[in-house]
């Protein structure tokens, strides 16, 4: 994971990588899936992207929701239910 990368940067871009010939950084908006916690980019075409989450119509890759999407921010628990991803907070 190279999300402390994203954090030092202050944005929350995709760090995958593009495919189709051109190799190089996808760096997309991230979204979280509110079903099931996938992340990643949205991408116009289906893998597109090595870490790409959800379609054009934001329909959950790993899931199959639509419109479930969230976009990731810097928040500090969101930030924290990534780096732990098996503590899955619930308190509310
Ligand atoms: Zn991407
Ligand atoms: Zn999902």
């Amino acid at each position: 994971m190279d999300t402390y990368e994203n954090i030092k940067t202050g944005m929350v871009l995709c760090d995958g990588e593009r495919k189709g010939g051109y190799a190089f950084t996808c760096r997309g908006q991230v979204y979280t899936c509110k079903g099931c916690g996938n992340t990643g980019c949205r991408q116009a075409k289906e893998d597109a992207c090595s870490k790409q989450a959800f379609s054009v119509t934001f329909q959950c890759l790993s899931c199959g929701a639509i419109g479930q999407q969230e976009t990731a921010t810097l928040d500090y628990t969101q930030t924290q239910a990534w780096l732990n991803p098996s503590e899955d907070a619930h308190a509310g």
